[in-house]
């Protein structure tokens, strides 16, 4: 058998990557995947199954563990799970608190998961604490006194870009007994790893830059001890609650991974350069990017990532909400549209969406850097400005 690229080969991620996470197709040779279609699997005569492990695709098949595999490896974990969305995941991980139990969520996160939290918490007696993370002192105490069985982070966070200790939080995690997840999908696993920083779970949006393409809808969670007792319920609720990926997905979420690293870098130094160059325009009240030395948690973002901040970041545009507006309608080149991590430039008024007491500032937009030339980008944004 031919050798292939895998991480046992001492190669680089970005390799493993350009080979779908290395193998062929033992039956043909293809350096691509095919696509498992089916949902299941034969028996013998003796009722044996002809290729074990093979059952029923809600169980596992070929192309989610291939998958699994290469993402565990991207975040240094042991074992990864595929589910059907982003927020299938959340709520898989969620779901790990019991009735009764407590839940100490970080404030100022993505709203779906916010939503989700509260509305799954209030239905099962489960208290739940949101609280800002960014204080770490107060965040560490609340740890202590409410002794959490679950403590969720977002890191950074959408759309504040708040950047969260997480080598602090997990060491208090593990001093009262709480498991620690951390939704690192502003981040990608190729800047930041929080299960190297202890985190027990970390927790993508598949959907976003993982596989960066706007086409599919996806999530994943990682673990770093595959023997745990939540990664049994995790496994055990992804395959008897049913919410798997579908198989063109899965193909299609490897396709993507194929390009993440050139995709992540591009992204990530057009946002920086993107950033810097309208922290200090004229018509730009703030600029919250973990990339710029005038972000409050610039040092520890630094410490966190290696090799960028992300390609996601919000402006605040001097004005109000109709200043704000009047920009969005100017832009030519960011498509008006709310996700993130894609090939394309988003641009998102997050007010209009989550509304009044939603503590989102309604001169803030929320923008997806892409892989354009970040000179076309600049200058968009430089044009619709004046529209101020
Ligand atoms: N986590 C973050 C940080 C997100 O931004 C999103 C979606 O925008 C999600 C989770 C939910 O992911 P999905 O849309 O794939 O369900």
């Amino acid at each position: 058998m031919p050798k292939t690229p895998s991480i046992a080969h001492g190669l680089h991620l970005d390799s493993l990557l350009a080979h779908g996470g290395g193998g062929f197709d033992a039956a043909t040779g293809a350096v691509v995947p095919p696509i498992q279609t089916a949902t299941t699997f034969v028996r013998d005569e003796t009722y044996e199954l002809v290729n074990p492990g093979h059952i029923y695709s809600r169980d596992d098949n070929a192309l989610f563990k291939k998958t699994e595999k290469l993402i565990a490896a991207l975040e240094g974990g042991e074992d990864s799970r595929l589910f059907a969305s982003g927020m299938a995941a959340v709520a898989a991980v969620a779901r790990i608190v019991k009735p009764g139990g407590t839940l100490l969520a970080q404030s100022g996160i993505y709203w779906g998961t916010t939503l989700f939290l509260r509305k799954m918490c209030a239905r099962n007696n489960i208290a739940l604490v949101e609280a800002d993370a960014s204080d770490l002192q107060s965040f560490q105490d609340e740890i202590a006194v409410t002794r959490p069985d679950l403590v969720w982070l977002e890191v950074p966070s959408n759309p504040f870009l708040n950047v969260a200790d997480i080598k602090n939080i997990a060491n208090q995690c593990k001093q009262a007994d709480a498991l620690l997840a951390v939704d690192a999908t502003a981040a990608t696993p190729l800047i930041l790893k929080p299960l190297s920083l202890g985190a027990d779970l970390v927790m993508h949006s598949a959907t976003k830059a993982l596989n960066g393409h706007s086409d599919l809808l996806g999530g994943v969670v990682t673990t770093d001890n595959a023997g745990s007792e939540a990664w049994a319920f995790l496994t055990e609720e992804r395959k008897l609650a049913g919410a798997v990926l579908g198989s063109f997905e899965t193909w299609l979420l490897l396709r993507g991974l194929r390009t993440l690293a050139l995709r992540v870098e591009r992204m990530n130094r057009s946002a920086q350069v993107f950033a810097e160059h309208f922290e200090k325009h004229p018509k730009v009240e703030a600029v919250l990017y973990p990339g710029v030395k005038s972000h409050p948690h610039h040092e520890l973002a630094k410490s966190q990532m290696t090799g960028g901040f992300g390609s996601l970041m919000s402006i605040q545009v001097k004005g109000n909400k109709t200043a704000a507006l009047n920009v969005t309608g100017a832009l030519d080149l960011f498509q008006r549209a709310t996700s993130l991590g894609g090939t394309e430039s988003l641009v998102e008024h997050r007010f209009t969406i989550e509304g009044e007491g939603s503590g989102i500032p309604e001169n803030l937009l929320r923008l997806s850097i892409g892989i354009e030339h970040c000179d076309d980008l600049i200058a968009d944004m430089e044009q619709a400005l004046t529209a101020i």
